[in-house]
């Protein structure tokens, strides 16, 4: 049974970091205008909040500094930004003692969910939206408003009218081709949860694929807690490569360069992914790197070598034998094919950006699109639409062909939130109710 309730502002889908960095925005600009109150809800199908949960691995270390939080970029003043949080955690003179600008994943995590404390009221967990549509009734007009059906854990549907949408539902997951999960065939963003659940003893030979952070972090990560275990890395590069997180490379990241990036040309864009697509992608931290150089140094002085490192190479195929996996391992090297027997594979292959299209169903022919088919995307995020569709559906992540390389990172979401935040209240008419 569906229900109707007011007409909101804003529906957010998705409570990761970029919807609480704009829940963040939303409260901070009502307080500034001293405005209308502004109508707005997040719908989130996990528990509680929490990011990437499956990679909090103990060691893992922040890509960015802990000043790119959910406020600080847009204002340094903010109360939920990471100094307001070490201080109320009374950890502010020891985290500058420690002269890191690189916190743990797990205190951000920690730090996140203090944030989010602040708006338990305006998110509903354990929900998952499944659609957005016309609402029920609509006339033949243009549609001002729109309905985000949401199911919960019984299966149950409602619907929640609004005026605008922003679609913040993260990256998925990518297996690699010809290869499914199953119980001993894991995607790195399952990864902890399953790893707790086993019996260590009967892991002992694991391979990862993957030559990016995850992967690395993970190689390292079971090498040390299962000493008794060979592990393999599969890599297509021959060796991990580097995340350039040098100075002037790290500017690519700076909300400046959204501008250069969204109002440059073909070539100005194509050239941004060229020269620094290895600040992020397919690559991996120096610290990283050099543990796993060092404990694979360490075993060949040692006599005992049990990390092996599959230079150029692709799993491509995978057959369960009982509790073995058997992968074949294709060496571009050799364009040979071989068999490896393990107990786990995890596949720390990457993920597919976000797209909404499935979310806006048959709405979505409202949306143009480019002339190679994704979406067009205003500079503040909204999806430009034809006039039936007046409301707004804004994009947190999926805009990289627009808006560059840091839609779907942390780096840019306090700014990239205040933009959306000034776009939405900039454009809001006076709230209103439907019978
Ligand atoms: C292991 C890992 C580490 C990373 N570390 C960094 C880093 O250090 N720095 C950096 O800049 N970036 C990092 N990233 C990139 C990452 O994209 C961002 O950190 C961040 O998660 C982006 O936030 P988000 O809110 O856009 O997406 P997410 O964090 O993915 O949040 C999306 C949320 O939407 C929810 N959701 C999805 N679909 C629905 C639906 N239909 N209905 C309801 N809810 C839904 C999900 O459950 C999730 O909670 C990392 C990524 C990974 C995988």
């Amino acid at each position: 049974m569906e229900t109707e309730r007011e007409i909101l502002d804003i529906v957010g889908v998705g409570f990761g970091p970029s919807n609480l960095s704009l829940a963040v925005a939303l409260e901070e600009h009502e307080s500034a205008r001293c405005g209308e109150p502004v109508a707005f809800a997040f719908f989130e199908r996990q528990p509680r909040l929490g990011w990437h949960r499956n990679m909090l691995l103990p060691s893992a270390k922040m890509q960015i500094s802990f000043l790119k939080d959910l406020a600080t970029f847009r204002n340094p003043a903010s109360r939920y930004s990471f100094i307001s949080y070490l201080h109320e955690r009374g950890r502010l003179p020891q985290f500058v003692n420690n002269q890191d600008f690189f916190p743990t994943r797990l205190e951000f995590h920690d730090y996140l969910e203090w944030a989010e404390a602040g708006f338990a009221d305006r998110v509903t967990y354990n929900v998952e939206v499944t659609g957005i549509r016309r609402p029920a009734g609509a006339g033949p007009g243009p549609l001002e408003s729109v309905e985000v059906v949401v199911r919960d854990t019984r299966g149950e549907t409602s619907a929640v009218r609004t005026r605008n949408v922003v679609v913040s539902t993260g990256l998925v997951p990518r297996m690699p081709i010809g290869i499914g999960r199953d119980d001993r065939v894991w995607h790195s963003s399952e990864f902890l949860e399953r790893f707790r659940a086993m019996d260590p003893r009967r892991l002992r030979r694991i391979a990862v694929v993957g030559a990016g952070q995850s992967a690395a972090e993970i190689v390292r990560h079971v090498y040390d807690e299962l000493p008794h275990a060979e592990v393999s890395a599969i890599l297509p590069s021959y060796g991990y490569s580097i995340a350039d997180d040098t100075p002037f490379a790290n500017q690519v990241f700076d909300p400046a360069a959204t501008d250069e990036y969204y109002f440059g040309s073909d070539r100005s864009r194509e050239a941004f992914w060229r020269y620094h697509r290895n600040t992020n992608y397919s690559v991996v931290d120096d610290e990283v790197i050099r543990a796993l150089f060092q404990r694979a140094y360490d075993d060949e002085v040692a006599g005992a070598a049990r990390l092996r490192f599959v230079n150029l190479a692709r799993a491509e195929q995978v057959k369960r034998i009982g509790d073995e996996v058997r992968i074949s391992v294709h060496s571009l090297a050799t364009e040979q094919v071989s068999d490896l027997d393990v107990d786990l594979l995890v596949c720390a292959t990457g993920y597919d950006v976000m797209d909404p299209a499935g979310l806006l169903g048959d709405l979505d022919v409202h949306c143009l699109r480019d002339a190679e088919g994704r979406h067009r995307v205003e500079r503040d995020y909204r999806l430009v639409t034809s006039p039936e569709l007046r409301c707004g559906i804004y994009l947190q992540g999926g805009t990289e062909h627009t808006h560059g390389l840091a839609s779907s990172l942390l780096s840019n979401i306090a700014v990239r939130s205040g933009e959306i935040a000034d776009s939405l209240v900039g454009r809001r008419t006076s709230p209103q109710t439907v019978s």
